[in-house]
């Protein structure tokens, strides 16, 4: 069964993508824990970190310092980041396809980190302002290739 992910990949629900390739997908995490905050997936369905072949487990684990400096490059505030993924219901994965979290810290933003994936500041977020930073994330991504 398709979970939301796949869905997302397959284009059935929109995303904010900021970078795309034939093995894998970036978009901003809705919840926007901070701003900056992204999704790093497998396009081939793979359920956790269990789950990886070593082609899949390449192809994803590769892109992740990239995007990372694509995120800190696209706001001056951003100083650090959390990468973070749960696997397993026990550790809190609610979506059971592979997901890598990448959350940027600002020097006043006041999060405890590992509560981090239950935050949910997606009311404070507009369309508008989801695509600007979609799209300035997308822009380091493509300067970075
Ligand atoms: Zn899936």
């Amino acid at each position: 069964m398709a979970d939301i992910f796949d869905k997302i990949i397959a284009g059935e629900i929109p995303a904010y993508k900021v970078y795309e390739d034939d093995d894998v997908l970036a978009f901003l995490d809705i919840s926007q824990v901070t701003p900056g905050h992204t999704l790093l997936v497998p396009k081939k369905h793979v359920a956790d970190i269990f789950d990886y072949d070593d082609q899949t487990a390449r192809e994803v684990l590769l892109k992740l310092p990239i995007l990372a400096r694509a995120i800190k490059a696209s706001n001056p505030a951003i100083t650090g980041i959390n990468i973070q993924s749960n696997n397993g219901p026990s550790a809190g994965q609610t979506v059971i396809h592979s997901h890598w979290h990448l959350i940027p810290r600002y020097d006043d933003d006041n999060l405890n980190a590992q509560l981090a994936p239950t935050i949910d500041h997606s009311a404070d977020f507009t369309p508008a302002r989801y695509q600007e930073i979609a799209n300035q994330i997308a822009k380091e991504m493509e300067a970075g290739k």
